[in-house]
């Protein structure tokens, strides 16, 4: 049997700090709805989850990484939404302490990756900050920064249940690959076009829905993983030329 690992999750910010603002939404709200769905997910996986928090409350920065270390948490992944004074400012990033812990650095590197791939965001890259909750943990320690709330496009996508699946997807299966634990990829149903892959698999769909062979009448896919990819089979295949 494999290892059984032990992942804490840390839902950036909290009660009376909200975080990056526009006016209108707040970063901590959509950092614990990542969260609770990258739980889910890495559950699936077969990972036991902790939290630094699970509702909308006030928790400092030392009691987050006092609780992971005492947990003995095997990775730390903090999830955040950016904030610039420049409204066209977009895109992901992830954080590692430095260079020079390998693990902290790779895991990013593989979820960082694995963002631009699922979302065709602008990729602006793996960074090293001195961040507390990067510093502090004695375990392995990422933070994902997964968009810009001050930026109109990615702050509507990131507060709503489909973008921010497909971001917590995103996160599980880099962590999973880079864990090598099987990811339960037909578990999540793709009902926008946004929420599909970026790159093949997003175009093919926006093809056959153009060409009306995939209908949404009701304003949604409803389609599975294994669904889109038997699309892209026969697309390739000429099946619908
Ligand atoms: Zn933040």
């Amino acid at each position: 049997m494999s290892k059984k690992y032990k992942i804490c999750l840390d839902p950036g910010h909290g009660g009376s700090d909200p975080g990056a603002t526009n006016g209108r939404y707040l970063e901590k709200d959509a950092a614990l709805d990542i969260v609770f769905k990258l739980a889910k997910l890495l559950a699936l996986a077969g990972v036991d989850v902790i939290y630094t928090r699970t509702r909308d409350e006030d928790v400092e920065l030392h009691p987050r990484t006092d609780y992971a270390n005492a947990a003995g948490a095997d990775y730390f992944i903090s999830i955040h939404l950016n904030s610039a004074g420049a409204k066209q400012a977009n895109g992901i990033e992830t954080y590692a302490y430095n260079t020079t812990v390998p693990e902290s650095y790779k895991l990013a590197q593989v979820v960082q990756r694995a963002l631009i791939a699922a979302t065709g965001a602008n990729d602006r890259g793996v960074r090293t900050a001195n961040f507390h909750v990067l510093r502090e943990t004695t375990m392995p320690a990422i933070l994902v920064e997964t968009g810009f709330i001050s930026n109109d496009a990615e702050a509507a996508a990131l507060f709503t249940d489909g973008y921010q699946e497909t971001v917590a997807t995103a996160i599980c299966n880099g962590i999973c690959e880079y864990l090598g634990l099987e990811v339960q990829k037909d578990m999540k149903r793709y009902n926008y076009l946004m929420e599909i892959p970026a790159g093949e698999f997003r175009d093919t769909i926006k093809t056959l829905m153009a060409e009306g062979i995939i209908k949404n009448s009701d304003g949604q896919l409803d389609l599975s993983y294994d669904m889109i990819r038997m699309f892209v089979i026969n697309n390739r295949a000429g099946a619908y030329k």
